[in-house]
């Protein structure tokens, strides 16, 4: 089926993949079954809007994140971030999207983010804007509290009468609900692999083996 005739839901899941991780994996994975999700399309960042500039190439990161998803047939690599030098920004990445040729207004996007992230939306560019663009579906993530009466003040005002449970309403409409799910908590992080990684010490079961020959290749995250 073309993607623009598709009207099953389509996650959408940003990062900086520095390098993609078990944790990202499993959110993506338990994200397609609890949510219904058709699909994943994975984006990785090409300059991170809120963060320094990575320790690897865009192009190694796109690479990396190609390798871990190659087997699943319901995830997807979109690469077009990574091609563009200036900051990447979720807002300008879902208008592209929604264009009748890609995903069209109709299609029900749902963004995948940890709770972390969700957390700091009101410092993204044009965040507001979000909610008429995609639905947001916010993962549990070990360590990062997620209560809907205890929202930062801006973003509690933004998700007021957003929040639901109920997956059927992702399906009904094209954006604008937010829905929290319990994942497997995972406490990985790129952070922590980047600096066992410096250490000399072992990622073995943080990441995929093909990822680790694949860093252990091209001599990666070798340094603080
Ligand atoms: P870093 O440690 O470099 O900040 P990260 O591991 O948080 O990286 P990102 O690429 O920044 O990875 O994350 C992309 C998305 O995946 C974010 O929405 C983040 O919240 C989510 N995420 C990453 N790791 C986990 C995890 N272990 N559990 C749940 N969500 C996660």
């Amino acid at each position: 089926m073309p993607e623009a005739d598709d009207r099953r839901p389509l996650g959408v899941f940003g990062g900086t993949f520095d390098p993609v991780h078990f944790g990202h994996l499993r959110l993506a994975e338990e994200a397609c079954d609890r949510l219904q999700l058709a699909a994943v399309r994975w984006i990785p960042a090409g300059q991170p809007a809120l963060r320094g500039t990575p320790q690897v190439s865009a192009a190694q990161r796109l690479a990396m994140v190609r390798l871990a998803t190659a087997d699943n047939a319901r995830f997807a690599v979109d690469p077009t971030e990574t091609a563009v030098s200036q900051a990447s920004y979720t807002v300008p990445t879902l208008e592209r999207l929604r264009r009748p040729e890609i995903c069209g207004a109709q299609r029900p996007l749902v963004l995948l983010l940890g709770a972390d992230a969700f957390l700091r939306l009101p410092e993204w560019h044009r965040w507001q804007s979000l909610f008429a663009l995609a639905h947001i579906a916010v993962a549990h993530r070990p360590g990062s509290q997620l209560a809907e009466h205890s929202l930062p003040a801006a973003l509690g005002d933004a998700c007021r009468g957003r929040f639901t449970m109920d997956v059927a309403q992702l399906s009904s409409t094209p954006a604008g609900r937010v829905i929290p799910f319990a994942m497997t908590p995972l406490a990985i992080s790129a952070t922590q692999i980047r600096a066992l990684l410096a250490g000399g010490c072992s990622v073995r079961y943080l990441l995929p083996d093909t990822l680790i020959a694949y860093i252990r290749a091209h001599h990666l995250y070798t340094e603080h």
